[in-house]
This record gives C-alpha cells, sequence and structure tokens, in this order.
C-alpha cells in the first residue's frame, strides 16, 4: 500500500520496521469540551486508515493520546471553579462516547498525558542532560538552535495562519523565538508534579514522544493529525525525538488530513463556527451518514460543511441501504454474470492502495449497484456480497446490517404474488402489489421473478419503481 508522506513528499509504500507490523500513532484531543464535527474528520479517516491496514493483513498497535492537562484545561476549570480532574474526567467519558457513536473503533490504546507523568520527566531530563533543552523562570525548554533538521518535516521554521497558534509558548527570556517549553514551572493554584528539575507540569510537544517511547520506543511507523499540526506541533516532535535518542528517522511516514472548512474557513472552537459531533446526531443525522459524507473528500483534502451536504450523504446511504435490502430479495439467473461486479474488490483495493481514494471507492460502489442490473445472477450477488463486506470492514458503513425487518405477513403477501403471476393471474398480481404498497413495500417484475423494497421517497428510480 501507498500513502502520501508528508515527511518525503511524495506518494511511498509503507515499510514498516517490522515485516508485517505497524506502529500507529494519532494526536488526540484536549479534554476541556465536546469534540467538534471537524475533530471528528481526523478521527474518522484516520481510523477508516487503520481499519484498511489491518484489512490488508497488517498487524496494526493504533495508538492515541489524550491531552488532560494544558492550560486551556486550567482556564477552563478555574471559569467554572472546578477541580481540573472533575472538568477532564467529564470530556474524557464524552470523547469515548462521542468515538463510538460515530463508529471510530480502531484505537489499540489511549493513554493520558497524567498517567505518563514519569515518561515525560525522564525525557525532559534527558535533553537537558544532552545540552538541548535551558532553564528559564517560567520552565525548560528545547534549544532549536541544537538540532540542524529543525523544519525537515515542514519545510519551513516560521509560523503560518493555520498553525496551531494559541499553543506557542512565549517568554522574553527564550534563547530563541521559536523555543518550546518541555515543562511548565506551575503557577501557585496550578496543578504541579514533582521533578529534579523543579515542580510543574508537562508542554505540549513533550507528552507525545514521552507517551510514543513508553509504547513504541524512540522510532515507529507512522505519525497521523490534521494538517495544523504540521507546524510547529509535529517538528517539534521530531526535534525532542532525535535529540533525546539519537536515532533517525522518528517517524517512517507522516500523513495529515486535509481541514473541516465552513465557508472556507477552518472550522474551529475558537473560530466560534462549530458543531459538536452532538449537535449534528442529535438532528438525526446517522453513523453511516457522517461517515459517508467525510469518505466523498479525500483525506488530504479540504471539507465544506455545510447541512445540506450532509442531507446528501444522509439520502445516499439511505438509498443503498435500500439497494442492498433488496438485493436479498433479487432471484433468477442472469445469462452471465456481471464482469464489473467480479473485478469490483481489485478495484477497490487499487484504489484505497494509491494514498486512500476513498472518493474513488465510492465511484466503484456505485458502479457495482448499477451493474446489478434486473436480474443478478447468483454469482453477481455473492460478488456485490463480497463487496459490501469489505466496504463494510474497512469505513464502517454498515450497509449489509440493513437485512431486511419485514412482517411476515408482508412476506407471506410477496409470495402468494409470485405464485398469481406463475399462473398468470395478473388482476391478483397487481391487487397484491396494490396491498403491499400499503405495507410500505414497492415491488416490481425483472425478468425471471420479482424484486421488492422498502417503498420511500429517498429511493433513487434508478433502482426502484414504486
Ligand atoms: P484539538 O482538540 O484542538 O487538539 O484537536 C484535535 C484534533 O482535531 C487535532 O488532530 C486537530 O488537528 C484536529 N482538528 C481540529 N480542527 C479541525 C478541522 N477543522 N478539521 C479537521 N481536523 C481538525
Amino acid at each position: 500500500m501507498k500513502l502520501y508522506n508528508t515527511l518525503t513528499k511524495t506518494i511511498e509504500p509503507i515499510t514498516p520496521l517490522n515485516e508485517g507490523v505497524l506502529k500507529v500513532f494519532v494526536c488526540g484531543p484536549t479534554i476541556y469540551d465536546y469534540i467538534h464535527i471537524g475533530n471528528a474528520k481526523t478521527y474518522t479517516q484516520s481510523d477508516m486508515l487503520v481499519r484498511y491496514l489491518r484489512y490488508r493483513g497488517f498487524s496494526v498497535t493504533y495508538l492515541m493520546n489524550i491531552t488532560d492537562i494544558d492550560d486551556k484545561i486550567i482556564k477552563r476549570s478555574e471559569e467554572r471553579s472546578l477541580d481540573f480532574t472533575e472538568l477532564t474526567s467529564t470530556y474524557e467519558s464524552a470523547f469515548y462516547e462521542d468515538m463510538t457513536a460515530l463508529g471510530n473503533r480502531s484505537v489499540s490504546t489511549y493513554a493520558k498525558a497524567t498517567d505518563h507523568i514519569k515518561d515525560i520527566i525522564d525525557q525532559v531530563q534527558k535533553l537537558l542532560e544532552k545540552g538541548h533543552a535551558y532553564v528559564i523562570d517560567d520552565g525548560i525548554y528545547f534549544e532549536i538552535a541544537t538540532f540542524a533538521g529543525y523544519g525537515k518535516l515542514s519545510g519551513r521554521v516560521d509560523i503560518q495562519e493555520d498553525d496551531a497558534q494559541t499553543r506557542i509558548d512565549e517568554s522574553a527570556q527564550k534563547k530563541g523565538w521559536n523555543d518550546f517549553c518541555l515543562w511548565k514551572f506551575s503557577k501557585p493554584g496550578e496543578p504541579v508534579w514533582d521533578a529534579p528539575f523543579g515542580a510543574g507540569r508537562p508542554g505540549w510537544h513533550i507528552e507525545d514522544t514521552a507517551i510514543t517511547e513508553h509504547y513504541f520506543g524512540p522510532q515507529y511507523d507512522i505519525h497521523g493529525g490534521a494538517i495544523d499540526l504540521i507546524f510547529p506541533h509535529h517538528e517539534a516532535e521530531i526535534t525532542q525525538m532525535e535529540s533525546a535518542s539519537g536515532k533517525v528517522p522518528f517517524v517512517g511516514h507522516w500523513f495529515h488530513v486535509g481541514f473541516l472548512t465552513v465557508d472556507d474557513k477552518r472550522m474551529g472552537k475558537s473560530l466560534g463556527n462549530f458543531s459538536t459531533v452532538r449537535d449534528v446526531l442529535s438532528k438525526g443525522y446517522s453513523m453511516s451518514a457522517i461517515r459517508m459524507f467525510f469518505m466523498q473528500a479525500h483525506y488530504r483534502k479540504g471539507l465544506n460543511f455545510a447541512w445540506e451536504n450532509l442531507d446528501s450523504a444522509q439520502n445516499r446511504i439511505n438509498n443503498w441501504h435500500n439497494i442492498a435490502a433488496m438485493r436479498w430479495q433479487a432471484n433468477g439467473e442472469s445469462d452471465e454474470p456481471s464482469p464489473v461486479l467480479a473485478d469490483s474488490i481489485k478495484k477497490l483495493e487499487n484504489l484505497l492502495d494509491n494514498d486512500f481514494d476513498t472518493p474513488g471507492a465510492l465511484g466503484i460502489i456505485e458502479e457495482a449497484f448499477s451493474a446489478l442490473g434486473d436480474t443478478p445472477s447468483t454469482q453477481d450477488t455473492s460478488n456485490l456480497t463480497n463487496l459490501l463486506r469489505a466496504i463494510d470492514e474497512v469505513f464502517g458503513l454498515n450497509i449489509l446490517d440493513s437485512t431486511p425487518d419485514i412482517s411476515s405477513s408482508a412476506m407471506q403477501l410477496i409470495s402468494d404474488r409470485q405464485t398469481a403471476r406463475d399462473s398468470k393471474e395478473w388482476q391478483k398480481s397487481d391487487d397484491i402489489r396494490d396491498e403491499l404498497k400499503k405495507h410500505g413495500i414497492a415491488v416490481r417484475d425483472v425478468k425471471n421473478g420479482q424484486v421488492w423494497s422498502y417503498a420511500s421517497d429517498a429511493l433513487d428510480p434508478e433502482y426502484f419503481c414504486a
């Protein structure tokens, strides 16, 4: 499988450090609030990618950190007069609930910063001993001038508009303007942990490398996040870990997910233009519709958030569920199995193997549905089932879970109608069709039998005639 690598700026094969095994890390949330649907784009597209790596046979350990101590958390808990752990435990649970509601189930281990303070202290200590870090009044900083490779991921050493700027540590005593904080000496009343170099709390970048070193060692295979994290966050991770360990590269393959935008502006908490995952689910959009919505854009590209776009994703997935339900009742044999259906899995894999082309994958599914035709052969329906099984496994759309839930009386009517047609009782057959309509079932005749589906306004006339 090939994936774009931000480090080398090329689409290149994924080459694990250990044959067949992949260690993957994606930056997780800061738990001071509910996640928004923009955060969900990054987590969901990462989930799909990891599912595909597993589908491709890799044994993947997927690690995600949880930032449960930082400036925003301290500020929010002060505003609400809460101990910071009360705040974070609420939003930590909410985050797991939202991940489950989104169908994101591929993370193997979640790791909280406060559970890894010892790892963080050890890494800061090592950087001090090796001369990469220095102490000033408010904390311990990394001296960028000591690391020649700074800028190799992003190709730059300065800040741009979409970077995660609010997190940059300012101090008049810093040696270099972009030196970053490894350890902050706590102010009175702030959370604090003892350390040999002075009591305090971790800086932002160090928690990720301390956590990944704990679980993966100093080098691993794949690191992801959204594009705002390339600089300075991921640049800082490379800088501190390669300086601490002396091992290069820290990470072999970097992937970055494009933003969810609103009117061409990134969706963000600070911009106030966000909808939480809970807002979206409470409006009745299904998990499958949200996943479908994200899949419609290549993971590296931006995607515009508008309710109409979610509506069309919901209609598309409803339609697919209906087609999948209809398929179970198709009968009869066509003359020849469709070559399109026979090839569809191979084509799907080719597209996903080439930088995870999910919009292309959606095209393959549409093509397969069209090729099904009026009289699918047993081979066709089995090829389609295999395709949908693969799609569900990788994308979590649950298309095959839409097994028809139909009453036994409606089922009996469908069977009675077939008997009437076999004995050429056309009026009876039409009457039963009308009766079925009252049960919300649409039925139509095909070459060797009949096909039924749920009668619904959302149904695409190309596939259904009620
Ligand atoms: P935060 O809680 O702000 O640290 O963000 C958690 C994750 O969501 C990080 O990987 C961010 O880069 C990502 N993220 C934030 N905003 C967006 C957005 N509008 N679109 C996609 N990903 C985002």
